[in-house]
C-alpha cells in the first residue's frame, strides 16, 4: 500500500527537477523574510538567483542546532507570527530548548508525510492506533496522532506513562499498532508478559517506533517479545518531527520523504559532500517548510544513502540505519565509542537483557569506562566464578568491537531504571569537571 504514489514513486529526474523548483522557493523565502539567513548568504557570497537547480544547494551555508539556540525563540522565523498556528520544542538536555513554529501548511505537510509512514507500515482506516509517545511540546505524540488520524485510523491518545492503563487499553480496545520509543516498547513488552492478560488476547501487530536510534538486535528483541513487526519512523524536531522518513514492509532502510526534505551526506570534518553511497553526516534542507525552514541543517546523525529502487515500488531514497550521532559519540581514551555499538553487542549475547547504563569518568587523568548490564533471570546466580566468567566474556566482546575494554558490572534483572520516553543510557561525568 502506498499513500501518495505520485510523490513516493516519482522517477529520479522528475524528483530532482521538483526539488530544484522547491529549493528556489524556500531560498527566496528565507532570504527575503529572515535576516540571519540573508546575512549568512551575503557573507557566503550567494544570492537567491544563484540557486537554479538542486545541484546548486552546495553553494548555501549550513545551519545547526546552535543557530536555533542562538536565535531562540523565533529569530529564524520566515513567516509572520500571525501565520504560526502551533509551536513545538525539543527537550534540550542542556540550556534552552529548541523552539519550532508551524504554519497551517506545515502541519498539513506533516500529516501528509506521517500518513505515508503509517500506510507503509500496513495501517489503514480499519486500525486502532495507540499513541504512547509523550504529548505536549515533544513532537512525538501530536506528530504520530496527526498521521494516524489522516489515514483514518482510530486514535487512542494515551501519551507515555501509566503502564497498567496502557496495557488495559491495548487489550480491551483491540489495538493493532503501538507508537512509542523503542525503549518504552521494550518496557511495555516486559510488562505485557507479567500482566494478567494472555498474550493471544492482544491484537497488536505493528510497532511505530522512533525518536531515538535503535539497533537491529533491539528490533528483533521487541518483535520477538511482543509478537509484532517493529518499524522505524524517523524524524527530528528541527526538520518537522516524526515522518521525515519511514521503513517499508521490506525493512531495508528508511525511505525519506525527499520531495519535502532534501538529504545530503557530508564529511563531518570538511563539510564537503561525500561520493554517493558513502558514509558521513546527514544534512537536511526543508523544501516546503514555511514557519522555520532549515537550510542544510546538520543533523549530526551518521549514515549513508541508498538510491536503488526498493522492492516495495517506492523510488524515494533510503537512509541506512543510523550508526550514531556525531555528538552522541563518546571519546574514551582517544577511541570513538557509540552507545549503539554497545547495544548491539549486549543484545547479541544470550545471557544479557537489553538494558544497560554507561558511566564515563576521569580519574587521575585517565578515562574510566564502566557498563552496568542486566543479567537474564536464568543466568543470574550466586556462583561467583560463573558471574566472573560472564563479566570477562562481555568485556572481551566489547573490546573486540570498540577497541577498548570496559569494566562490566553485572546487575540483577529489572534493576536498572526503565525509560518511558527516550532512553538515558550514558552518564559522562567528565563534562562536570
Ligand atoms: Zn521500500
Amino acid at each position: 500500500m502506498i499513500w501518495n504514489e505520485t510523490a513516493e514513486c516519482m522517477d529520479r529526474e522528475q524528483m530532482r527537477k521538483l526539488q530544484g523548483e522547491r529549493l528556489k522557493n524556500v531560498v527566496d523565502r528565507v532570504y527575503y523574510n529572515c535576516e540571519p539567513y540573508r546575512k549568512r548568504m551575503q557573507e557566503a557570497g550567494v544570492m537567491p538567483g544563484d540557486i537554479q537547480t538542486i545541484d546548486d544547494i552546495v553553494k548555501l551555508p549550513f545551519t545547526s542546532k546552535k543557530d536555533l539556540r542562538d536565535y531562540y525563540p523565533f529569530g529564524l522565523l520566515s513567516s509572520p507570527m500571525s501565520e504560526i498556528v502551533r509551536v513545538h520544542a525539543s527537550s534540550g538536555t542542556t540550556g534552552k530548548p529548541i523552539v519550532v513554529g508551524y504554519t497551517r501548511n506545515d502541519l498539513n505537510v506533516w500529516k501528509e508525510v506521517g500518513a505515508r509512514c503509517l500506510t507503509a507500515f500496513g495501517l489503514g482506516k480499519n486500525d486502532v492506533v495507540q499513541i504512547s509517545y509523550g504529548y505536549g511540546l515533544f513532537t512525538g505524540g501530536l506528530g504520530a496522532h496527526g498521521a494516524a488520524e489522516t489515514i483514518g485510523g482510530t486514535v487512542i491518545p494515551m501519551s507515555a506513562g501509566n503502564t497498567e492503563k496502557q496495557l488495559l487499553m491495548m487489550h480491551d480496545l483491540g489495538v493493532k499498532a503501538l507508537a512509542c520509543t523503542p525503549s518504552y516498547a521494550l518496557y511495555l513488552a516486559e510488562s505485557m508478559e507479567k500482566s494478567e492478560f494472555p498474550r493471544d488476547e492482544f491484537h497488536l501487530k505493528v510497532g511505530i517506533f522512533g525518536a531515538e536510534p535503535w539497533t537491529e538486535q533491539m528490533r528483533q528483541e521487541i518483535e520477538h517479545k511482543m509478537g509484532i513487526k517493529a518499524y522505524d519512523i524517523y524524524g527530528l524536531t528541527e526538520i518537522m518531527g516524526p515522518g521525515v522518513g519511514h521503513e517499508c514492509e521490506f525493512q531495508c532502510g528508511t525511505h525519506l520523504c525527499e520531495d519535502h526534505f532534501f538529504p545530503e551526506i557530508i564529511d563531518p570534518e570538511t563539510g564537503i559532500p561525500v561520493a554517493p553511497g558513502e558514509k558521513g553526516e546527514l544534512v537536511f534542507t526543508t523544501l516546503t517548510k514555511e514557519g522555520i525552514p532549515m537550510i542544510r541543517f546538520r543533523t549530526r546523525d551518521l549514515t549513508h544513502l541508498i538510491y536503488d529502487k526498493c522492492e516495495c515500488g517506492r523510488t524515494s531514497v533510503r537512509m541506512a540505519k543510523i550508526l550514531g550521532r556525531s555528538d552522541d559519540m563518546l571519546i574514551i581514551r582517544g577511541v570513538n565509542v557509540f552507545p549503539s555499538q554497545l547495544e548491539s553487542v549486549i543484545c547479541e549475547t544470550e545471557e544479557f537483557e537489553p538494558h544497560f547504563f554507561i558511566t564515563v569518568d576521569r580519574v587521575n587523568n585517565t578515562d574510566t569506562f564502566e557498563i552496568q548490564v542486566e543479567v537474564k533471570e536464568q543466568y543470574y546466580t550466586d556462583d561467583i566464578s560463573g558471574m566472573l566468567n560472564l563479566q570477562k566474556k562481555l568485556a572481551h566482546k566489547i573490546q573486540s568491537v570498540v577497541g577498548i575494554q570496559p569494566i562490566i558490572r553485572l546487575v540483577e534483572p529489572r534493576s536498572l531504571e526503565r525509560s518511558q520516553g527516550k532512553a538515558k543510557r550514558v552518564l559522562d561525568k567528565r563534562v562536570f569537571k
